[in-house]
């Protein structure tokens, strides 16, 4: 189906009108410059919650001299107005593109907020298919999860695809998309900043939340080995925050996944099944990852079914 009809599909089931008092939690909306003309909303580490409305991602903009670009639009429709609104305190420039990195939730529920502003929306290739296998899925747990808070949400796919690199010209700055092989999931892209050299990596880096295979945990190692060689002055995790230089800022991360490798593989290795490979796989990595809990057993799941073929 061309992503049209998907996207005209998926807004009958957006789950209601906005809601007025949303706002307010999300007030006042913190920005980060971290780089001229490149400007960071940090999310919260915690669980999805009313409190929080799903602003647990890092998203953000870049500013060029006619346009400006969205990266990731957060985690509910009420973030994605505090986005935009905090964008207009920002520039006067119009929203051209909203560039979705990947298919969580927690990064793409806001994209409704900017309708008015009739961005085009990218994404990897393999984004619309993943996002219309799991759009009612997530509306369901995004109703359950804030309620009220989830009005005027909505699974918006993208129109403009990334097959390997799209280059975006915003006015006197340009801004490069990569489209990566299957990683932390099967449509990851990250966006690069020439002018300041900063790369913004969507969820390729969690800093301190624990680190989440959706897609293929080699495939995450072999991604952070290629991202390790590029020359980098700034960078953007999707979670977290770090003072940790580059590429140094990628070791916590990829020592954890290859840890998980390395331990999956012997427990195969010892005839273990899968749900004794996750009750002892990876555990010495637990003190250093927030809501390790939530996620950890996931992960060793996804690396068994992995990597029992090999
Ligand atoms: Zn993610």
């Amino acid at each position: 189906m061309d992503p049209s009809r998907i996207a005209a599909a998926l807004l009958a089931w957006s789950v209601g009108v906005a809601s007025t008092f949303a706002a307010d939690v999300l007030d006042p909306f913190a920005l980060s410059e971290v780089a001229p003309g490149n400007f960071v909303h940090y999310g919260s580490l915690e669980e999805r919650a009313p409190g929080n409305m799903g602003d647990q991602a890092n998203i953000g903009f870049i500013v060029g001299e006619k346009c400006v670009a969205v990266i990731d639009t957060g985690g509910s429709a009420a973030v994605g107005r505090a986005l935009r609104a905090a964008i207009r305190r920002t520039t006067d420039r119009p929203v051209c593109w909203i560039i979705l990195t990947h298919v969580h939730p927690d990064h793409f529920f806001g994209t409704a907020a900017f309708r008015e502003d009739r961005a085009v929306v990218i994404g990897h290739e393999n984004l619309p298919r993943s996002m219309g296998q799991r759009a009612r899925p997530y509306l369901n747990a995004l109703k359950r999860d804030l309620g009220d808070h989830a009005a005027g949400s909505e699974v918006i796919p993208p129109t403009q695809l990334v097959r390997d690199e799209t280059v975006l010209d915003l006015g006197g700055r340009t801004i490069r998309i990569k489209a990566w092989p299957v990683a932390h999931t099967d449509n990851d892209v990250t966006v690069f900043d020439e002018r300041t050299g900063t790369l913004w990596l969507g969820d390729l880096l969690f800093v301190s939340h624990t680190p989440v295979v959706d897609g293929k945990i080699t495939g995450f190692l072999e991604v952070l080995d290629t991202l390790s060689r590029v020359s980098v002055q700034r960078f953007v995790p999707g979670h977290g925050k770090t003072d940790a230089p580059w590429p140094q800022a990628l070791e916590p991360e990829r020592d954890y996944l290859a840890l998980i490798v390395r331990e999956t593989r012997a427990a195969i290795k010892r005839r273990k099944t899968i749900e004794e490979a996750t009750d002892e796989v990876g555990l010495s990595e637990r003190d250093k990852w927030v809501n390790f809990d939530d996620f950890h057993r996931r992960n060793v799941t996804t690396a068994y079914t992995e990597l029992e073929w090999e």
